[in-house]
C-alpha cells in the first residue's frame, strides 16, 4: 500500500490523529486528510507542517464563496465559515499542499466562478468540483442542476482560468456522467483514443472503516460489499479473495441492463456502481445522473 486518507466525519476530533499520521508517514505511505478545517489552528498546523511531506494533502469542502451559500451547503455558521477560510489560508502560508472540492447542486452551480476565484486568491494547490451523489431516502435528488446548467457554469470556470492563466489545476468536474451529457457527446467523439475514467474501487483502492472493516469504495460500506476485517485478516489475503472484488473489477460494459444501445458503454461502463446501487440495489444499473441513460429507460421501460 503506497496512499493513504484519512477522511469520513470530522478526523480532527480524535485526540490521537497527529499520532496515527506520524505512524503513516513512518510507513513512507502517501497522505490525505479530509477535514472540514474548523478544527485546525496555529499548533496542529504547525505540527503537521514538521511531519507531512511536500505531496500530501490537507482536503477541506469549501461549497460557496460567501457564508450565506456555503451555510445552505453546509450549515456553517459565520464564525465557522470565516475559520475554515482562514485555516486554508494559514495551511497554504505554511507550505502545506490544500486541496478544496466543492460539491455543486442547485444552491452553489452559479456560484462556480465565484469559489474558484475565492481559491485562486487564497492560493490553494488544487480545486476539484464534484457531483452530488443521489441518496435514497433524502431530499438530495432535486437538489442536483440540470446537466446544462451545470455545464454552463463550469464553462465559465474554465474561461475564468484561461483569463488567470491557470493559476491551479482543476482535478475533477462537477458532471457526473460525461459521456451521458447530450452537450458533451459531439466533444467526446471528437477525441480519438479518449482515456476512460475508470472508478478505482477494489481495483487500486479500498476504504477501512473505524473498526477495521474493508469495502471497495466510501458508498458502498454495507454488508453486501464487506470484503473482511483487518483485525482478522491480512490485506494481502483480503485483496485476493476474488468474489469480492469481482463486480467492480471485471466490469465490462453496462449494456445488460440500462445502457443497450451506448455508444460510449465499453468506457463509461455504466458510470457509478455505487450509485447505481444505492438507487436500484444492482450495481450493473446505469448511474442515474446519466441524461442518456434516462433517455433509455424511458424508450425500453
Ligand atoms: S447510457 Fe450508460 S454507458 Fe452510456 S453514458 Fe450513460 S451511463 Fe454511460
Amino acid at each position: 500500500m503506497s496512499d493513504s486518507k484519512v477522511k469520513s466525519g470530522e478526523p480532527f476530533i480524535r485526540e490521537d490523529l497527529l499520532d496515527i499520521v506520524r505512524y503513516i508517514k513512518k510507513k513512507r505511505m502517501f497522505l490525505g486528510i479530509h477535514t472540514n478545517a474548523t478544527l485546525l489552528n496555529t499548533k496542529i498546523i504547525k505540527e503537521l507542517k514538521a511531519v507531512l511531506s511536500e505531496v500530501d494533502v490537507i482536503q477541506v469542502s469549501i461549497d460557496g464563496s460567501t457564508y450565506e451559500i456555503n451555510r445552505k451547503m453546509r450549515m456553517v455558521s459565520k464564525a465557522q465559515h470565516d475559520l475554515i477560510l482562514n485555516n486554508c489560508g494559514l495551511l497554504v502560508e505554511k507550505g502545506i499542499n490544500v486541496k478544496v472540492n466543492a460539491t455543486i447542486t442547485n444552491h452553489n452551480v452559479h456560484d462556480m466562478v465565484n469559489i474558484y476565484s475565492l481559491l485562486v486568491d487564497i492560493g490553494v494547490n488544487e480545486i476539484s468540483f464534484s457531483s452530488v451523489f443521489l441518496m435514497r431516502n433524502s431530499m438530495h435528488y432535486t437538489f442536483m442542476p440540470e446537466a446544462e446548467e451545470i455545464l454552463n457554469a463550469f464553462v465559465k470556470v474554465l474561461i475564468k482560468s484561461e483569463e488567470k492563466g491557470h493559476p491551479i489545476p482543476i482535478v475533477q468536474d462537477p458532471i457526473a456522467v460525461p459521456y451521458g451529457d447530450s452537450n458533451l457527446i459531439s466533444i467526446y467523439k471528437s477525441i480519438p483514443d479518449l482515456a476512460s475514467f475508470y472508478c478505482p474501487a477494489g481495483i487500486s483502492a479500498i476504504e477501512v472503516d473505524e473498526k477495521g472493516n474493508v469495502f471497495p469504495c466510501p458508498f458502498l460500506r454495507n454488508e453486501n460489499f464487506l470484503a473482511g476485517n483487518l483485525l482478522k485478516t491480512t490485506l494481502p489475503q483480503l485483496w485476493k479473495k476474488k468474489n469480492t472484488w469481482d463486480i467492480f473489477r471485471n466490469k465490462q460494459t453496462s449494456t445488460d441492463l440500462d445502457c443497450p444501445d451506448c455508444h460510449f458503454s465499453s468506457i463509461c461502463k455504466g458510470g457509478c456502481a455505487a450509485q447505481s446501487f444505492e438507487l436500484f440495489n444492482n450495481t450493473d444499473c446505469a448511474d442515474p445522473r446519466c441524461d442518456l441513460a434516462k433517455n433509455w429507460r424511458y424508450k425500453y421501460v
